[in-house]
This record gives C-alpha cells, structure tokens and sequence, in this order.
C-alpha cells in the first residue's frame, strides 16, 4: 500500500527532532554534524537565534497580507539586496524553481519589449539543474526527470559547460538568453570557468542577449561571497536566488537591472505567498548575520580549512577518492567508490552530506560551522574511508 507520505523521495531512515548550529539531534537521540545543511539551505545554521527571535516576533504580528499591500519587511530586503548586488529591483517568492521560471519570464518579456518578440530561447547547460516545475525541467533538460511527464515544454537548447565555442555557435536569432549556474550543484560540483563565464558575458553583449545567472544553491554567501558571480567577477542581467536566503524558510527571489525589470509592469507576473511579512523578516534576518562585518571573511577561513582537510584526505585515500572540487563551503568529493556507499558510511559517523550527479558526495555544511566542526568532519570522513577500505579488503578476498 501507498506511504500517507507521497513516496517521490528514496528517504534514509532518519527523522530529526531538533538543532543547534552544525547539529542535529535524531528522534531517537543520536547526534548529526550536518554538512549537508537541507541541501545547502539552512545558511546561518539550526535554531539560530536572531533568526528564529525574527520569526517568531513577525508570526506574532502579522504573517500574510498579499501583494495586494505594501510590505515593509519586503521594501528594506529588497532595498538591501539591491544595495549589495548589480540589481536594481527584485521580485520575491517561494523556491528556486519558481525564481526561475519568473527569471524565465522576464528574459522573454525584455525581448518582447525591445522589438524581438521571436526571441524566446534560452541556451542552458548539461548537467544543470533549474527546477522541477514543467519548463524547469526542460531547462534542466534531464531526461530521468522528465521521463513520463509529456512533451518538454518548448524553448531550451543545451550545450556542453565551459564550451564557449559550443554556446555561440547554439546562439540564432530566436535565442532570449542564456541560464547558468556559476557551479552547478545537483550536476555533481562542477564549476564554471571564471574564463567561460566573462565570455558567456562577451556573447551576450555582443549578440544583445540577456545573462541569467541561478544562483539558488551558490549564492548567499557560500561561495565565500554574497553572490558567486562575484568571484568571477561576472555581472548577469537577472538572477535567481532560493536556497540559503531564508536559513530555511521558503523563499525565493529574482534579481534584475533596471532594463530587465522595467518590463515587469503591474499584473504581468505574481505570486499569493511571494514576499510575505513572515517571509522577510526571516530573509532580513539572515541578511543581518551574512552582512555582519567579518562574517564571509569568517566563511573563507572555514573554507580554506575545509579544503586543506580534503585534500590531504584525497591524498591518503587515492583508492575511494579522485578530487576534491567546489567553491567556498559548497565542495564535493568525487569519489571513486559509489557516492551513495561513501554517504552511507558517512552517516554511520555521525557525519550528514548529500549525494550529487556525476558520482559526488556534497558538503554545504551551514555557513556558521566552526573549525573545530570542520576537524570534527574531516576526521569522520577518513573514519568513513577507512571503513569502506575494510569492506573492500574483505571482499577483494
Ligand atoms: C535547488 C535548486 C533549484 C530548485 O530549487 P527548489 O527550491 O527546489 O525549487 C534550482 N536551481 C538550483 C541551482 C538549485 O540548486
């Protein structure tokens, strides 16, 4: 018989009853270190108190509204965003998927109002993941994940990663934009060249398309910037953020110049939920801690620790790992045995990560984890290797 539970998820048999910081503790009284964060969401870490304080004092209040009003939490968060990114305007809702499709939306509708109503395709990439909403499926362009779900929906191309070659020779007068993940994270880590994105940049210019950047997994803060783009130095047209911006609380968000939003004129888009008095306060509270001075310096030593850690680890297990990749606090093992394997023995220290494509074990632990954490971690993942060796000495005989 059916789970209550619709089973679209491969569940482990873990159940959390609360958290603290990089911790979480099990309904049956184990302790995690959490370095898979909910996937790269809870960002300032579990029962953070200046978030949950902001929460709960806005939930007192008033929670909802609607856009039918002004919402004061969401003028200053979309105020300080804009502030602190190329955006001169921003459109909140509810997950990454739906910041995509708005993203979507305003890359098409810009072309429309500019006098190119026939370019409505975005170029997207291999291995990216956008969503599992009908059109970000077919950006996503998966086919595992639109197995069965009925005719893509029309309008994305893709083309190899960090081929710039392949993306010109893919750009045709139909072409709206193009949508990339500065390192794609479910892909399995893999990183977009700086080099490739300033030319995705030079293209865009040149042929008068739009650059769209999902920044749902890589931006507030974990890549060691407030937005990854920035390391590269690269500026998108419009952006999209979900993941970390709500240390756990849904929402998303799109980030536009003026030239893209101005498009975006009363009733052209919407959202019931997007940008809610509860939503903000729970974003401007995360803000706080990310912009607090120190802070992201304080992420870039966690990070540099963490990496020096993998790869000495890498070193001595060459038979269970081939790299260690990423950016920031957003780093996959490549590993050499199944991902899932080394997941499992993981998780048996005491040690949480999520699997990722192309044969990866992710860590995004919250962005407040500690050194000692960070040891703490890399130890029980050599304990983690060091036992799947014994498994394979023992079967190898
Ligand atoms: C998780 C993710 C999404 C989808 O976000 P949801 O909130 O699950 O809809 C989109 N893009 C990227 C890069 C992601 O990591």
């Amino acid at each position: 018989m059916i789970t209550a539970l619709m089973p679209t998820y491969a569940r482990a048999d873990l159940a959390f009853d609360h958290g603290e910081g990089a911790w979480l503790w099990s309904e049956d009284g184990r302790r995690f270190l959490d370095f898979g964060a909910g996937i790269a969401t809870s960002s300032v870490g579990h029962g953070n108190p200046h978030l949950v304080g902001a929460i709960a004092a806005q939930a007192a209040k008033v929670m909802h509204v609607s856009n039918l009003y002004r919402v004061s939490g969401a003028e200053k968060l979309a105020a300080r965003l804009v502030a602190n990114s190329f955006a001169d305007s921003v459109f909140f809702c509810n997950s990454g998927a739906e910041a995509n499709e708005g993203l979507t939306k305003m890359i098409r509708r810009a072309m429309n109002r500019t006098g190119r109503p026939e370019a409505t395709r975005i170029i997207c990439f291999e291995g990216a993941f956008h969503g599992r909403t009908l059109a970000m499926l077919s950006a996503t362009g998966n086919p595992k994940y639109l197995d069965g779900f009925g005719p893509p929906v029309e309008g994305f191309d893709h083309v190899p990663l960090n081929n710039l070659n392949a993306v010109r020779d893919a750009i045709t007068p139909q072409t709206a934009g193009i949508l990339v993940e500065p390192l794609q994270g479910e892909g399995g880590i893999r990183l977009a060249d700086p080099e490739f994105l300033r030319g995705l940049r030079a293209a865009c210019d040149e042929y008068g398309i739009l650059l769209g950047m999902d920044e749902v997994q890589t931006g507030f803060g974990r890549s060691g910037k407030l937005f990854m783009h920035q390391v590269a130095g690269v500026t998108p047209d419009v952006m999209s953020v979900a993941k970390g911006i709500g240390g756990g609380f849904p929402m998303g968000a799109v980030l536009a110049t003026e030239a893209v939003a101005r498009h975006l004129t009363a009733g052209s888009h919407g959202t019931t939920f997007g940008g809610s008095p509860l939503a903000c306060a729970a974003g401007n509270a995360v803000l706080d801690i990310i912009l607090a001075p120190g802070f992201l310096d304080e992420v870039n030593d966690t990070a540099a620790r963490l990496w020096a850690g993998l790869q000495e680890l890498v070193a001595f297990y060459p038979d269970i790992f081939a790299e260690a990749r990423g950016q920031g606090l957003l780093v996959g093992l490549k590993c050499l045995v199944p991902n899932a394997d080394m997941q499992a023995a993981s998780v048996a220290e005491g040690l949480l990560t999520v699997a990722a494509g192309d044969n990866v074990l992710r860590l995004a632990p919250p962005l407040i984890v500690r050194a000692a954490e960070v040891d703490v971690a890399l130890e029980m993942l050599a304990h983690a290797a060091t036992r799947i060796r014994a498994h394979l000495a023992a079967a190898a005989q």
